[in-house]
């Protein structure tokens, strides 16, 4: 790999800031070859497996642009929607976004199942910048009028075969039909069964 700086990917002070705070060196693989076109506004299909470094990949990028493009924040929307499978990767790309994020402004809520809704509904109120959900807990508070996603400006999809597995593809599916056409959109599985293959060519446009 000729790049190996995190400089010369295009990312701003903060987010450079934040990276020596967190010890890392130097991007990995998939954090160089998907920045710089995640930061010029590309869709994308990744195609990788936890521990590759790819909630950097794509959690810096989503933040730069979060931040060099600011809108007010309303009520019960968000501008960046990540959906995983389960509670623990939802909250470790959360924690992840926090890190990351830790020398912006940028605004986050995390909702679940299994927990009470009242803490999550409350988190969207005035809304928030990045919002990562699982999926049913995520159609549930939409359901109710919690949550919003007409303001949805970049969406993940993070470990889409694990959601395929756990029998969440129709509710990704709902999920998908109520963002905005005009959005940024990343999907990212460790493997490439037909139906997420399917999926990938219904939702991204012309992605890295
Ligand atoms: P992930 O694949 O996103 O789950 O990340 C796996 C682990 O690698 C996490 O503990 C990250 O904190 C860490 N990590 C991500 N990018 C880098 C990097 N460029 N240098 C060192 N560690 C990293």
């Amino acid at each position: 790999m000729q790049t190996s700086s995190f400089e010369s990917l295009g990312l701003m002070p903060a987010c450079l800031e934040a990276l020596r705070y967190e010890g890392y060196d130097h991007p990995t693989p998939i954090q160089v070859e998907s920045i710089p076109s995640l930061i010029a506004g590309r869709d994308l299909l990744g195609c990788a497996q936890t521990g590759t470094g790819k909630t950097a990949a794509f959690a810096l990028p989503t933040i730069q642009r979060l931040t060099l493009t600011p809108v007010k924040r309303q009520p019960h929307k968000a501008r960046a929607l990540v959906v995983a499978p389960t509670r623990e990767l939802a909250i470790q790309i959360d924690v992840s976004f926090g890190a990351y994020g830790r020398k912006t402004e940028i605004k986050r809520a995390c909702v679940y199942g299994g927990v009470g809704k009242v803490p999550q509904v409350r988190a969207m109120e005035r809304g928030v910048d990045v919002l990562v959900a699982t999926p049913g807990r995520l159609l549930d508070l939409i359901g109710e009028g919690a949550i919003d996603l007409s303001a949805v400006e970049i969406v993940v999809f993070d470990e889409a075969d694990r959601m395929l597995d756990m029998g969440f593809i129709h509710d990704v599916r709902r999920i998908i039909a109520l963002l905005p056409p005009k959005r940024q959109t990343l999907l990212f599985s460790a493997t490439m069964p037909a139906e997420i293959d399917s999926l990938a060519r219904s939702l991204l446009d012309n992605p890295v």
